[in-house]
């Protein structure tokens, strides 16, 4: 029997939530008193490196149609059987979020997602609710479960040693459609994935003095994001938008700048591990979330900041 963990490599490199996702398999198979399989794309030198972080067991298997969210679940679904796993994990990212409910249906098992940490003594599983203002605690009734962990709930754990991946036979899987065309954006790090976050709001008076936020998130290799009537009114364009109407994030670092910090903002950046908060009114409401505060104008607290920056880099 076996705790099953399914983790995608994109040219054939893992991100770090799969780590995290290895590490969370490991240490729930460790609990169960059964060993740590993973299912993963990706070439069998990389995939075997998983072993660091627990897994005693990995598959691998090469294909080109991992757009096709049908074909990773029969996958998965086939790995699941070939190992008798009980539990699957998986990452609650965009792929994550796709999976669980085919995955739900086809191994019969019930799902918690966004799982904030490993199931307690009684089995239950907290994940946060109400856009982030409360967590409650969910336990699985069905036999097999599904846990989606969220983004840094659980650290990574590197204290195995790589093991030697066993390809995994996937000719058989059809996938229900084929791919005609990527077109993907290069350059910056999509929002829900971003570690740095550097984001601006209307107290930035205007679309042309975006520069200053710009030039610190270059030096920081920070995602920009926006508060909502920002994009409303088209300083930034809307993919940039954080909040409960628009993304949510939870990155390390989240730089909010002329931002006031109401609660449909806040909604979907207070999960969010360090949150520095630079604005020049101090009673402005994001303070109480922020864990460092600046008070000051922005366009002399930020040119400050990024010169800082440039200086202790090179130094
Ligand atoms: P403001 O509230 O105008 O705040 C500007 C801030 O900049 C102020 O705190 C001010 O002190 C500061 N400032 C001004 N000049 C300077 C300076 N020179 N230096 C330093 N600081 C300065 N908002 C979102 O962001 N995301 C959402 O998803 C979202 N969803 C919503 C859903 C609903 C149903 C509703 C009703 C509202 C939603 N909102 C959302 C809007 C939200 O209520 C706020 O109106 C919005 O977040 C305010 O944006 P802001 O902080 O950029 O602007």
């Amino acid at each position: 029997m076996s705790v099953l963990v399914f983790v995608e490599s994109i040219n054939n490199k893992y991100k770090k939530a799969a780590f995290e996702a290895v590490s969370y398999g490991a240490q729930l198979a460790k609990a169960q008193g059964v060993s740590c399989t993973v299912v993963t794309n990706g070439s069998a030198d990389i995939a075997g490196e998983l072993g660091k972080y627990g897994a005693a067991k990995v598959l691998n298997f090469t294909s080109n149609d991992m757009h096709d969210t049908g074909f990773v679940t029969q996958v998965i679904s086939k790995a699941f059987d070939q190992v008798s796993a009980k539990h699957l994990v998986i990452s609650d990212n965009s792929r994550g979020k796709a999976l669980a409910g085919r995955l739900s249906v086809r191994l019969d098992a019930g799902v918690v997602t966004a799982a904030e940490g490993l199931p307690d003594s009684d089995g239950n599983i907290k994940r946060a609710v109400y856009s982030g203002k409360a967590f409650a605690s969910y336990a699985v009734s069905s036999d097999k479960s599904i846990i989606s962990i969220s983004r840094n709930a659980v650290p990574v754990t590197d204290t195995g040693s790589a093991v030697s991946a066993e390809a995994m036979d996937v000719a058989g899987i059809t996938p229900p459609t084929s791919l005609v065309e990527v077109k993907r954006v290069e350059g910056t790090i999509p929002l829900p994935e971003a570690e740095l976050v550097v984001s601006a709001g209307r107290g930035m008076k205007g679309p042309e003095n975006w520069g200053i936020i710009d030039d610190l998130a270059n030096v920081l290799g920070a995602t920009t994001a926006c508060s909502r009537p920002v994009s409303d009114t088209g300083w930034r364009p809307h993919h940039e938008h954080v909040g409960q109407t628009g993304i949510a994030i939870k990155p390390n670092l989240y730089i909010a700048i002329g931002i006031s910090g109401a609660i449909q903002h806040l909604a979907g950046v207070n999960s969010s591990n360090t949150i520095v908060v630079i604005n020049k009114d101090p009673e402005a409401p994001f303070f109480k979330a922020a864990d460092y505060g600046i008070i000051g104008d922005l366009f002399d607290v930020v040119p400050r900041l990024t010169e800082s920056l440039k200086k202790f880099k090179s130094a």
